[in-house]
């Protein structure tokens, strides 16, 4: 690039910081703006849960977690598949497991070493950060403006990208309010909406005492979805991964009222075999007790399932196999959105051309959980957070290339 061109990214998660990594490589002289005091505070979060990067599986089977997807987001991911990623992180000194599942996570099993490394990296490049700027959107004559805990500031680049996030967990940072700054320039924003979220499910007090309990190796179905996986009790209702999974299916059973799940305790026996086992003489136990060794079910489950029969338990064994194979559980709802792991919704990819600009904004880009997919977890939101990311730094360096070069206008409101 012959004239130093420079960008701007705003929002430092990890959408934004690879977008700098690339656009610095290609010589762009970068500045990242965040609202926050430091950088990528969601990315911290997870790596809470063990940092889950990606997943080793099959590519082709990877890219169908991605439900209803814009084609462009998978082949975006082609471009910056797990294997990429994975290497990514083992260049700045993170070695990464396969777990049990599948998932792939660094050795450390947190984020704050990987960031320390890609922080040092970035510094390295020359990218300058900007922390406590929160951006307001655009001055009156185009400039981008912030505020911070003393002042406003505007301040001028030659393209932006806006990598700022869902509207999960607002206190780490992102909080959704670019969605009406966006709509105000004419961009068809979706609602963001919680994903991967707990479900509200109406129960008695007799649940709360088991709050935070996981039912392991169980699973949920609603309708002709069924997925395998964790789900944890809280006071209110479930969480956990099958409860994740299903989101798609929820969100669209509970845009018509209240949703029926179905969960299975045992998936991995027939209701035969558990009704033959409860045929067995019960003697002196207590039905807890016969039912935790027959059919090995915890207390936990037990208290679902007297709460699903009002504590009628079915004295039939037959009955009673059923029920353990499909424990009816009424959903009225989602968790509200800060407890969220992600969110749904935001700028569809329709309105970005193939560079992820925006189509109505020249030199304005967007990448990361900001535009509109949706993903289980499992590793599924960071790689494409990272993909997105990569494929917009790469985008907005073709982009300046040809701002030098006089063949691409730039943008005077940016
Ligand atoms: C508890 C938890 C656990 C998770 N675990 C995993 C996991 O193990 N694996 C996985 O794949 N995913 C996981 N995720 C999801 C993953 O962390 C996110 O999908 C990912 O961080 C999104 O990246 P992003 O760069 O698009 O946005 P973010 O990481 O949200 O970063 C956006 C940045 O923009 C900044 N910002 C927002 N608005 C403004 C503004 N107006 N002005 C200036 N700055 C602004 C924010 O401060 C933030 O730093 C988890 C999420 C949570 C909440």
């Amino acid at each position: 690039m012959s004239a130093r061109k420079t960008a701007a990214i705003i929002g430092a998660g990890p959408a934004g910081l690879i977008a700098a990594e690339r656009l610095a490589q290609a010589g762009v002289a970068v500045t990242v703006y965040d609202r926050m005091p430091s950088p990528a505070r969601k990315l911290l979060m997870a790596g809470r849960g063990g940092l889950n990067l990606t997943h080793s599986e099959p590519l082709d089977t990877f890219l169908d977690r991605y439900a209803d997807a814009d084609q462009r987001l998978l082949d975006t991911i082609r471009l910056f598949p797990p294997h990429r990623l994975v290497a990514w992180a083992q260049a700045l000194g993170q070695a990464t497991f396969v777990g049990t599942s599948g998932r792939v996570f660094p050795k450390a099993m947190k984020a704050s070493p990987l960031l320390r490394s890609w922080l040092a990296r970035l510094a390295g490049l020359g990218v300058a950060f900007r922390l406590g700027h929160h951006w307001r959107g655009w001055t009156g004559d185009g400039a981008l403006a912030f505020s911070t805990a003393a002042e406003d500031v505007s301040a001028r680049h030659d393209a932006v990208l806006l990598a700022l996030g869902g509207g999960s967990w607002p206190r780490l940072g992102s909080d959704g309010g670019w969605t009406d700054l966006l709509r105000e320039r004419g961009v068809n924003v979706s609602p963001l909406q919680p994903s991967n979220c707990a479900v509200t499910v109406a129960w008695s007090h007799h649940m709360a005492r088991h709050e935070g309990e996981p039912l392991k190796r169980v699973a949920l179905s609603l309708s002709d979805k069924t997925k395998r996986g964790e789900v944890i009790l809280t006071k209110t209702g479930l969480e956990g991964g099958a409860v994740y999974a299903l989101a798609p299916e929820l969100r669209r059973a509970l845009a018509e009222g209240a949703a029926t799940v179905y969960l299975d305790l045992r998936p991995d026996a027939t209701a035969g075999e558990l009704a033959e086992r409860l045929r067995e003489p019960r003697g002196k136990q207590s039905m807890a007790n016969f039912l935790r060794k027959s059919i090995r079910v915890t207390p936990a489950a037990i208290t679902l399932l007297n709460e699903a029969t009002k504590g009628k338990l079915p004295q039939d064994a037959q009955a009673l196999a059923a029920l353990t194979k499909a424990v009816p559980l009424t959903v009225t709802g989602f968790a509200g959105i800060e407890r969220a792991i992600s969110t749904a919704g935001g700028v569809p990819l329709s309105e970005l051309d193939e560079r992820f600009m925006v189509k109505t904004m020249p030199g304005v880009f967007a990448a990361g959980e900001m535009l509109d997919w949706d993903a289980p977890t499992g590793g599924y939101l960071l790689q494409a957070c990272f993909a997105t990311g990569f494929a917009a730094g790469a985008g907005m360096a073709g982009y300046l290339t040809q701002v030098t070069a006089g063949q691409e206008q730039p943008n005077p409101a940016v």
